[in-house]
């Protein structure tokens, strides 16, 4: 990297060394045109990514909103907050394992469905024919027939 003190692009790590607990690298550089020494940190991006509507406006990914969504499927069911809440974290987990910046909210919608799916199925049920709008009564339909006889529900469908 450019020496912040004269732009020269060549500097030596003198020193490199693990900090916050791990979750950062401090690294002591030396320029070697100027001999003025910085300090450099290095984090894992760890951000969440943006959301790109269907329409193709971009959102920050936004927590409550996805809580939200998340309760009101749940509502009246037997789910616990702490599974709700496990089940948020699995989806930020993977949601920032992706490693993009910005990422579709069909996917996002599919993942919440997925763990509705784990969760509940009536939740499930909810969620998914707000979300994915069944397309038509008969889609729908088969999808609740194919739930109340213990058959898995198909990834796709
Ligand atoms: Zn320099």
């Amino acid at each position: 990297m450019y020496c912040p003190f004269c732009g020269a692009n060549d500097t030596k790590v003198i020193d490199s060394r693990l900090v916050a607990d791990g979750g950062q690298v401090r690294r002591r550089r030396e320029c070697l045109a100027c001999q003025e020494r910085f300090t450099t940190f290095e984090t894992a991006e760890l951000v969440l990514p943006r959301i790109i509507k269907q329409d193709g406006r971009r959102q920050p990914f936004d927590e409550d909103k996805l809580r939200a969504g998340l309760l009101r499927a749940l509502e009246k069911r037997p789910v616990s907050v702490e599974q709700i809440e496990a089940a948020l974290g699995r989806i930020k987990h993977r949601l920032r394992a992706t490693g993009e910046r910005e990422i579709k909210a069909m996917v996002v919608g599919e993942m919440v469905m997925a763990e509705l799916k784990q969760l509940d199925e009536v939740a499930y049920i909810r969620f998914a024919s707000v979300y994915r709008r069944f397309q038509d009564l008969n889609q729908f339909r088969e999808e609740i027939d194919r739930l109340s006889r213990g058959e898995p529900v198909e990834p796709d469908a």
